[in-house]
């Protein structure tokens, strides 16, 4: 459940034995907080797990200032179901190992900035974060069920070879359904990790698009 609150109001109210409202503030100083119990839980957790303080870097952010610190559109921080948390005495490989070993379904170990991400998308979502680049996928519980495509996938291409994208963008928290049809949602989303790497913006799954995505 996602509850809203107000700084000022109730800022020094405790969701959890360890967190308190204010904890999970926009940045940008803004009075409206939105917070997930099931995130709550999961930080409760960390902090019992860690017996030190967890701290959290970047809880809820409002839509202007998600953009304003380069956040993905679709950013679960703009929902109230992410944290950035920085734990006292732990290094981020633990908290991140530890985070998925108690089935928080989307973690970023970052160790470029030394945080960990944490949020509670429906899929499940593991990157690391290294030398500037997201360099790894894991943690998913299986393996792609269709053979990777050897040619370019457009807007139009049906097969198992667009199941095989569906299935990757899917793992990269897009929302589409696998259905093998390359249609308008799968090409945007294309384009999305297109923009994230740094990669030509066409919405085709060429080569590079592919390796992208393949986490490499
Ligand atoms: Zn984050």
């Amino acid at each position: 459940m996602i509850n809203k609150y107000s700084k000022k109001r109730d800022g020094s109210k405790k969701v959890s034995d360890s967190f308190r409202v204010r904890e999970f503030a926009c940045k940008d100083g803004s009075d409206v907080i939105y917070i997930d119990t099931k995130l709550v839980g999961y930080l409760q957790r960390i902090r019992n797990w860690a017996g030190a303080p967890v701290r959290i870097t970047s809880g809820y952010r409002t839509k202007s200032h998600n953009a304003a610190v380069g956040g993905a559109g679709s950013s679960y921080h703009v929902k109230g179901r992410a944290a950035d948390i920085v734990v006292t005495g732990k290094s981020v490989k633990d908290v991140a190992k530890y985070a998925e070993a108690i089935g928080v379904p989307g973690i970023e170990c970052n160790e470029d900035s030394r945080y960990v991400h944490i949020d509670t998308r429906p899929g499940k979502y593991y990157w690391i974060r290294r030398g500037g680049k997201d360099i790894t996928v894991s943690g998913f519980g299986g393996k792609c069920p269709y053979g990777e495509p050897g040619n370019n996938l457009r807007r139009g291409s049906k097969g198992n070879g667009v199941r095989w994208l569906q299935f990757w963008l899917k793992l990269w928290g897009r929302s589409l359904s696998v259905d093998g049809d390359f249609g308008k949602k799968t090409e945007d989303a294309v384009k999305d990790i297109q923009r994230r790497r740094g990669l030509k913006v066409d919405g085709i799954a060429g080569k590079k698009t592919r390796a992208a995505l393949k986490g490499y």
